[in-house]
């Protein structure tokens, strides 16, 4: 899904992922079980609106 910004290693296993959101934005808190670093995933409704709705 995504990766460590600072090290590279894959976030699907070893990292923690928290889903919240801020206004319209959904973002993901992501923190690397490798190196420790924290990263903020941001996706804005813009792009949150192009899944397709069933
Ligand atoms: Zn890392």
């Amino acid at each position: 899904m995504s990766h460590c910004a600072v090290c590279g290693a894959t976030l699907d296993d070893a990292g923690f992922v928290q889903e919240y959101w801020v206004g319209d934005d959904r973002q993901f808190l992501c923190w690397c079980a490798a190196c420790g670093a924290m990263s903020t995933v941001v996706l804005t409704a813009a792009v949150v609106s192009h899944e397709p709705e069933h």
